[in-house]
Parts: structure tokens; C-alpha cells; sequence
């Protein structure tokens, strides 16, 4: 069984395409699969939409509704926790992955790899998002060791053993492409088609996406760390031979408060065992009650 995981917000534009095409491609791989979206506390109809595709299909679709926005990557953790297929492909809702690229996906996992990234041939966003993402593989690829040309494209396949791993590690902050790297045996990156946004607007503004940037980076890695002490160290010898450097030193102060705030940050996180999303209601099942 194949599971799709689809997290869901406000897209209440891009629902009823999205299932136009993803039903038609799933039923032709003749396998059983399910299909699950997680709703993260869209504020527009998305929640009514989605109940509708699980009416006109509840053998196959299930509905995760989450109380509030807990981010894409929580959303999809829930999908997880949910899915009962051997493999599981995350997709994101706005079209900008095409649904006819599953079966390749799934293809790969069949083949027995257990992590397929994917990596966007002629991506469809902006300069600026492009160029963020240009750096950012870069600098993770440098800092973790491993070698993923596109971290950011979220049409992926993981096999049943990562997910379950990615479920028990039940991290607080997690970037799911780099955790399911980390854990995967044979893992693989194929390319696939990219297509822009057509309906409703990112929702990754410019802090949203720092926000998760960091979240990638100290997560996997506490060399940003390492290297700040270090240089903190050498900055301090050149200040005690220079006798000027107020400006310089200050500055990386605050700079190196910060970090080492957001790794106490994150174990402060982990040590209030604070549950991540909170689900109001599963709609899942042939016995449709008050959906
Ligand atoms: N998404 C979500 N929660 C969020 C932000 C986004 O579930 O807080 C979903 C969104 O509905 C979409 C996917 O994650 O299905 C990717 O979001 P978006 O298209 O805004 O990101 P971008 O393509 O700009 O990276
Ligand atoms: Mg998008």
C-alpha cells in the first residue's frame, strides 16, 4: 500500500484540481493506497473541500484537522504518524508538484530505496527563493556530510522502516528531507518536473523561511556553534594586540548570544515535552459521522 501525505494550507484554490489529477494517477497504479491530508489549521474553506473528497472516497481518503498552524513539517509529521502504507510520498497541495510524478517516486521505492529525494528540473519560483535555496544546499550539504542537491522540494518517497524511525525520534523541530537522510540506507535523488504556483500566494514569507532555515541548520549540527567559539576565541586575541574592535565585538556578541540561545532554545523545547500540533479531529473510515 502506497500512503499520500498532503499537508493544507489555506488552498482552498487548489483542492478540487489537485484531486482531479491525483486520483486519476493513483487509480492507474492499481495498488491500494490512501490518501491523507492534513489540514493545518487552514483559515480559508480548505477543511469543507477536503471533507468533501473524503465523502466521495472514504475507502481511500482521510483527513487529519489540526486545531491551529503548526508549519508544513509538523503537518506532514502527523501524516505519518497516520499512514499505514509500506511506502509514503509527501506532496505539497498548490500543484507546484505534479501528482503524475508520483509513480515514479514510488517506483524508486519499490526498486528498494528507502529515502528518494527529489530535485526540481527547471524550478518555478522566484529568483530570490532560488538563490535562498542555492545557499542553503550548499552550506547543509558542507555542514552535515551529505550530498542532496535540493533539500526544499517536498514531493519525496520514504519507505515504511524511515518513517517509522522519523515517528519514534519524535524531534521537536524537524526538517523531514535531512532527518530522513540521515536514517536512510540507500537513499537516491531523482529529478522531477516543477510547475509555479497558479492559485493563492506561498506561504513561506522571508522570516518564515529563515525560520525554518534555522531550524534545519541547528538541528543537524552544532558546528555553527563550534566555529563561532572558536573564532570568538581568535576575535579575542586580535582585540587584546589591536586595542579597537568595540564595534566588531559587540556586534558578534549579540550574534553569538543568539545562536547559542537557539540551541538552549531547542532543549528547553525538548525538555518540556510539549506535544507538537494537536489534532481537533480525524475524519477517516466508511461510517461518516458529522463530517
Ligand atoms: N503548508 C502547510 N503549513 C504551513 C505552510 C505551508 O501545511 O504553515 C503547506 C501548503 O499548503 C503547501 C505546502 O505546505 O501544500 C508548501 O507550501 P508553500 O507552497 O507555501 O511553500 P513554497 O512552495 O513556497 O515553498
Ligand atoms: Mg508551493
Amino acid at each position: 500500500m502506497i500512503s499520500i501525505v498532503i499537508p493544507v494550507y489555506n488552498e482552498e484554490q487548489n483542492i478540487r484540481a489537485l484531486s482531479s489529477r491525483l486520483f486519476p494517477v493513483m487509480d492507474s497504479l492499481h495498488r491500494p493506497y490512501e490518501v491523507i491530508f492534513v489540514n493545518d489549521g487552514s483559515k480559508d474553506s480548505s477543511l469543507a473541500l477536503l471533507l468533501n473528497e473524503y465523502k466521495a472516497r472514504p475507502e481511500v481518503v482521510r483527513v487529519i484537522d489540526f486545531n491551529a498552524n503548526f508549519g508544513q513539517h509538523t503537518a506532514i509529521m502527523a501524516g505519518f504518524r497516520a499512514s499505514r502504507g509500506e511506502s509514503v510520498i509527501t506532496l505539497d497541495a498548490d500543484l507546484q508538484n505534479p501528482p503524475e510524478e508520483i509513480p515514479r517516486v514510488a517506483a524508486e521505492l519499490d526498486a528498494g530505496h528507502d529515502a528518494v529525494g527529489t530535485i526540481r528540473k527547471n524550478r518555478r519560483d522566484t529568483f530570490f527563493r532560488r538563490t535562498a535555496s542555492r545557499i542553503v544546499n550548499k552550506l547543509m550539504n558542507r555542514l552535515t556530510g551529505f550530498s542532496l542537491k535540493d533539500y526544499g522540494c517536498m514531493l519525496r518517497g520514504y519507505s515504511r522502516a524511515i518513517v517509522d524511525i522519523i515517528n519514534e525520534a519524535g524531534e521537536a523541530s524537524t526538517f523531514l528531507p535531512a532527518l530522513a537522510q540521515k536514517f536512510a540506507g540507500s537513499p537516491i535523488e531523482i529529478e522531477v518536473a516543477h510547475s509555479k504556483r497558479e492559485k493563492g500566494a506561498s506561504k513561506y514569507n522571508m522570516f518564515y523561511l529563515l525560520r525554518l532555515y534555522f531550524d534545519l541548520m541547528t538541528a543537524f549540527t552544532n558546528i555553527p556553534l563550534q566555529l563561532i567559539t572558536m573564532s570568538g576565541g581568535v576575535i579575542f586575541g586580535l582585540g587584546v594586540i589591536m586595542l579597537r574592535l568595540d564595534c566588531v565585538l559587540s556586534g558578534f556578541t549579540v550574534f553569538c548570544v543568539g545562536l547559542v540561545g537557539e540551541y538552549v532554545g531547542r532543549i528547553y523545547q525538548e525538555v518540556r515535552k510539549r506535544p507538537r500540533y494537536v489534532i481537533r479531529k480525524i475524519y477517516e473510515g466508511r461510517n461518516i459521522v458529522n463530517a
